[in-house]
């Protein structure tokens, strides 16, 4: 983790310290509500249940959540162990707030977003706009994916119009190899198995477009999980650091008619993934059922991971 010039998790964990040390009176009571920190990754890998490990890397607290959700809540439904990291602790990502009080209200967003999938979140304390592809947060990473020791690593492409999302892919792509490399951050011992890395679908095209090695159906999970991407409202609802006064209108019919226009506005990226990835979606589920599918996520093989046979993604994606 980058030392930053405040540091919120330090924060946290010393009010959880003093908390346990009995330092306040149960009188006391905080002026406001910390968010409880996400549960920090064991030092050595847990032991195999024979379930899938899957970790998802975005930049800000909402990145990992739009581009895994589904996919994460399918994964979470049979057993296997799904973990969303941000890369930043996103406290500028607002339009009227900055700061540690909007990195805890977005840690909040996407604990809340966690709990609903059945999957596990952590975010990062680098600050929001500010992370860079150096030795250090290499070794975060390469740390992270360890830890969890995964068999699947996901992130988006390095083409991004976000600073921060360039290099948080540059970061997962960096760590890539190194996770098997005994003597790179040996405190962690490395995975025997190279993991498979994917990228998730967008639109930029140079210096390529991303390419569809697999589609997914997430339509029997689309509406819960959408009511779990909902929940992050600094982000959706009030437009994050693109919003704008009365964005988000402060009566509740304004309200509901933004948010079932946000709701739509989600699904229809799904839906517009399913059309414009079909023809992976028939690869992967034959004519008959993915002609059908209405809402899909779609993933790209990145080079640098282990690669996978057919059949191997289909068990990595034992859907
Ligand atoms: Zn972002």
């Amino acid at each position: 983790m980058t030392r930053t010039r405040f540091s919120l998790l330090a924060l946290l964990a010393a009010a959880s310290v003093g908390a346990a040390l009995g330092m306040f009176s149960t009188a006391w009571q905080p002026r406001i509500a910390l968010a409880k920190p996400a549960a920090p990754a064991p030092a050595v890998q847990p032991p195999q249940d024979g379930k899938l490990r899957i970790i998802i890397f975005g930049a800000h607290p909402d990145d990992a959540e739009y581009r895994g959700a589904g996919v994460a809540m399918k994964w979470a439904k049979l057993g296997h162990h799904v973990k969303l990291v941000s890369a930043t602790n996103g406290d500028i990502g607002h339009w009227q707030s900055a700061g540690g009080p909007l990195a805890l209200r977005r840690i909040r967003e996407v604990q809340e977003v966690a709990r609903r999938l059945g999957v596990t979140v952590e975010v990062l304390d680098i600050h929001d706009g500010e992370i860079t592809p150096t030795l250090e947060n290499r070794r975060t990473f390469t740390r992270l994916i360890r830890q969890w020791n995964a068999d699947i690593v996901i992130t988006n492409r390095p083409n991004d119009y976000h600073p921060d999302h360039r290099y948080t892919s540059i970061l997962v792509q960096d760590s890539a190899y190194m996770v098997t490399v005994p003597f790179f951050v040996p405190d962690v011992p490395p995975l025997k198995n190279n993991p498979v890395f994917f990228y998730t679908a967008d639109r930029f095209q140079k210096p390529n477009p991303f390419t569809a090695d697999l589609a997914v159906s997430i339509d029997e999970v689309i509406e819960p999980t959408l009511d779990a991407l909902l929940v992050m409202e600094s982000q959706i609802h009030e437009g994050g650091a693109n919003g704008y006064p009365g964005i988000y209108p402060e009566d509740p019919a304004g309200r509901q008619k933004r948010r079932d226009e946000v709701r739509k506005s989600l699904a229809r990226r799904y839906a517009s993934a399913a059309d414009t990835y079909r023809d992976a979606l028939v690869k992967f589920y034959g004519p008959d059922q993915g002609r059908k599918i209405r809402y899909a996520q779609a993933f790209e093989i990145c080079e640098y991971g282990r690669r996978p046979s057919t059949g191997e993604l289909r068990k990595l994606f034992p859907f």
